[in-house]
C-alpha cells in the first residue's frame, strides 16, 4: 500500500527495518538509508534471510538537507522514519517540507553543541507543516512514545481527572559488558549526566544529577534502585494534561553503572567541548562513543528483562483511583525475533507502530505537527499487543510513591 523511507540503521532502525518486512501488507515498499551503506546492507541481508522480504538500501547525510532532499525525490515514499540520531530532525523535516513528504521520529531535536532537549524547534514546525498538508508524528519510541499513549488511554478510559504520574523505566537485563549503553551512547550519556527535572504544581523543579533515588519493584524483575530524571515526553504530557500537579521519570542504573559514568565524567570523558589532541580538534563524548560497545551489538548475549509503565492516581467519579500499565520485554526473545535488544526492540516497533498508523489509521492522519498523546490512544494500544509489546494493567493497586 505505501512506500516508506527508514533513516538510521542502528540499532533502532534495524528492528524498524525487521517490523515493516513483517508487515508487508502495508508496507509494500521499504528503503533503509544511512550514513554507512554497509550497515544498511547488513540488515537487508538478515530481514531477507529471517522474513523474505527485500528492502532497498541507501547512503545518504541526513545532516543535509539537499542530500535528503534529493533521496526522497528518487524513491519518493509516503512517509520518513528518522530513526537516526536527534541531530538530524530538523534537517530531516525541512526535506520534508520541501518535497511534501510526512514525517515521524523517536527522539526530540537535540542541538549537537549543547546538551539540552526540548520540543520548542519541532513545535515551530506546526503551521509550516499544517499548510502543507501533511503530518508530523514526533516521538513515537516507548519513551517518549508509548509512555504517552498509556497515559492518554488511562486519561480516557480510567480517569476523569489525572493528578500524579510517574513513568517507571526499568532494565533489569544484563549484556555481560562492564560498561556499555543500550541506546546510541552519546544520546544516552548526555540525557543521564544533566540535570533532574519534575514538573510540580505548575513548574519545573531541578534537581543536581541522579540525586534523587528509591528502589522500586518492577513485576517479573524485582527491586532496582530508580532514578529521577528529566525526560522528554514530560515536556508534552504535562502541557497536554494540564490537571497533572506532578510528573516524575524514573529509570534504573546499576552500581557499576553509576561508578563508571562517575569516573568517566570526573575524568572529563562525557564533555561536548572540543579539546586540541594532537593536532587534531577532539570532542571526548564523541570519542568514548567510539570505544564503547555498539548499542546493535549488545544483543547476542542479553537476558533478562525491560519493564517500562506508567503508574498514575486521580480521581474517578468522586473516588480515588491508582492506575498502573506497563510492558515486560525479554531481550534474548526480541534477539530471537529480530536480532536486537529489548531496548532497540522496544523503541523500533513502537516506530513500527505509529508508521502503520500514519499510512492506514484516519484518526492518525492529521496536518501538522503532533505528540503522541493528542491522538486516539486506542488503536495503537490495539497494536501493541498485536506486534509484540503486549501490555498488562493494574486498577487501585498499592504505587510505591508519596501523595
Ligand atoms: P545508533 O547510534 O545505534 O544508530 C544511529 C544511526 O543513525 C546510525 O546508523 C548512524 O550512522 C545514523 N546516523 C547518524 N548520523 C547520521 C547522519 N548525519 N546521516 C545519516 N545517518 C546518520 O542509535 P540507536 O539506534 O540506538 O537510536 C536511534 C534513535 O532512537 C536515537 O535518536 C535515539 O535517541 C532514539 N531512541 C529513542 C528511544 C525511545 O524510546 N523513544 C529509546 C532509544 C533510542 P553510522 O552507523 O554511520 O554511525
Amino acid at each position: 500500500m505505501s512506500k516508506v523511507l527508514i533513516i538510521g540503521a542502528g540499532g533502532v532502525g534495524g528492528v524498524v527495518a525487521h517490523k515493516c518486512a513483517m508487515n508487508a501488507h502495508v508496507f509494500t515498499e521499504i528503503m533503509l538509508a544511512s550514513r554507512t551503506k554497509s550497515k544498511c546492507d547488513k540488515i537487508a541481508a538478515d530481514v531477507l534471510a529471517m522474513h523474505g522480504v527485500s528492502i532497498k538500501t541507501a547512503a545518504v547525510d541526513a545532516d543535509s538537507v539537499a542530500e535528503m532532499v534529493k533521496l526522497i525525490k528518487s524513491f519518493q515514499p509516503k512517509l520518513v522514519i528518522n530513526v537516526a540520531l536527534p541531530y538530524q530532525d530538523l534537517p530531516i523535516m525541512d526535506a520534508c517540507l520541501e518535497t511534501k513528504t510526512n514525517y515521524m521520529d523517536t527522539a526530540n531535536y537535540e542541538p549537537k553543541d549543547v546538551a539540552k532537549f526540548e520540543y520548542s524547534w519541532q513545535w515551530a514546525y506546526q503551521k509550516r507543516f499544517e499548510d502543507a498538508g501533511i503530518m508530523a508524528l514526533l516521538g513515537s519510541g516507548f519513551d517518549p512514545g508509548v509512555t504517552q499513549v498509556f497515559t492518554a488511554y488511562a486519561n480516557k478510559h480510567h480517569f476523569d481527572e489525572m493528578h500524579y504520574l510517574d513513568i517507571i523505566d526499568c532494565n533489569g537485563g544484563d549484556h555481560g559488558k562492564a560498561f556499555a549503553t543500550n541506546f546510541n551512547p552519546e544520546i544516552n550519556i548526555r540525557e543521564i549526566t544533566q540535570p533532574g527535572r519534575y514538573w510540580e504544581n505548575g513548574q519545573w523543579i531541578e534537581i543536581p544529577a541522579l540525586s534523587v533515588h528509591k528502589p522500586i519493584d518492577y513485576p517479573n524483575i524485582g527491586v532496582k534502585e530508580s532514578y529521577v530524571l528529566y525526560h522528554e515526553e514530560l515536556e508534552s504530557i504535562v502541557k497536554h494534561f494540564p490537571t497533572l500537579k506532578r510528573a516524575r521519570f524514573w529509570m534504573t542504573f546499576g552500581q557499576a553503572y553509576i561508578t563508571h559514568l562517575n569516573v568517566l565524567e570526573n575524568v572529563g570523558m562525557t564533555s561536548i567541548k572540543p579539546i586540541s589532541f594532537q593536532g587534531m580538534q577532539v570532542v571526548p563524548l564523541e570519542f568514548l562513543k567510539a570505544v564503547l560497545p555498539a548499542p546493535e551489538s549488545l544483543g547476542e548475549n542479553y537476558h533478562g528483562q525491560t519493564s517500562i509503565g506508567c503508574q498514575i492516581k486521580g480521581i474517578k467519579d468522586g473516588a480515588d483511583k491508582t492506575y498502573y500499565v506497563w510492558n515486560n520485554s525479554d531481550h534474548a526473545e526480541c534477539w530471537k525475533e529480530v536480532k536486537a535488544q529489548a531496548v532497540s526492540y522496544t523503541t523500533g516497533v513502537p516506530a513500527m507502530i505509529g508508521a502503520m498508523l500514519m499510512l492506514t489509521d484516519a484518526d492518525w492522519q492529521k496536518p501538522g505537527v503532533w505528540n503522541c498523546e493528542q491522538l486516539n490512544p486506542d488503536p495503537y494500544m490495539a497494536l501493541l499487543n498485536q506486534h509484540g509489546l503486549p501490555w498488562n494493567e493494574q486498577i487501585n493497586g498499592v504505587l510505591p510513591h508519596e501523595y
